[in-house]
């Protein structure tokens, strides 16, 4: 048997896109048994073409809400578009992220007009999003870093992953936890007197040689 994929985008207005994600193909008179069913090969495949079709519909739906001024309904004008490195966990895209001119109705109520507008800067902070973050700094944290690295890549379809950049990816987490707990301490007023507490941290691995 031959299977379509095809996924079908409703965007808020109502009109409707199709994505035609690939086949698969199970031919019974030649299935094996580890022919049967969605395999992980197939699945990491699917899941990033389903990644880009999500990301860019998003983009599009996105982009074009945020033409309309909010002052005066008109539809602003695209200033140029740049191109922005996303990492996800289905893969790394590289999009492009429109830049949008402010309307001149804000210039008539002496509003101060500034550059143009990048809607979509607030949604890639740190050119990556907060599932990868997480999943690499948790499995930074529970095994090596160069183990960790193996386990994402073996499952799921993101970009390459190296040893450094898991171990980047936790100490930046881990100076970000630093830098919220600063300001929000963890014992509270009352208990300032208490003695302080004192957490260790270890850690090892050691790498299998014959020698
Ligand atoms: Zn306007």
């Amino acid at each position: 048997m031959d299977m379509r994929i095809i996924v079908e985008t409703t965007f808020e207005n109502g009109t409707t896109k199709r994505h035609r994600l690939g086949r698969l193909s199970r031919p019974f008179r030649r299935t094996q048994p580890e022919g049967f069913g969605l395999l992980l090969e197939d699945a990491k495949t699917i899941l990033g073409q389903l990644q880009n079709a999500i990301l860019r519909d998003q983009i599009e739906e996105i982009s074009e809400a945020s033409r309309i001024c909010p002052d005066c309904d008109g539809v602003r004008a695209i200033h140029d578009y740049r191109s922005r490195v996303l990492d996800t966990l289905f893969d790394r895209f590289e999009v492009k992220a429109p830049r949008i001119r402010r309307c001149a109705c804000n210039a008539k109520s002496d509003v101060v007009l500034g550059g143009p507008l990048s809607p979509l800067a607030d949604y890639f902070p740190d050119r990556s999003t907060p599932e990868l973050r997480r999943l690499q700094a948790e499995l930074g944290a529970r095994h090596s870093f160069r183990e960790a690295a193996r386990i994402l890549e073996t499952f799921l379809p993101c970009a390459k992953q190296v040893n450094t950049s898991v171990r980047n990816r936790l100490g930046k987490v881990a100076r970000e936890i630093c830098d919220s707990e600063q300001t929000e301490p963890l014992v509270p007023s009352a208990a300032k007197e208490a003695p302080a507490l004192t957490v260790f941290l270890d850690g090892a691995h050691i790498r299998c040689r014959p020698e």
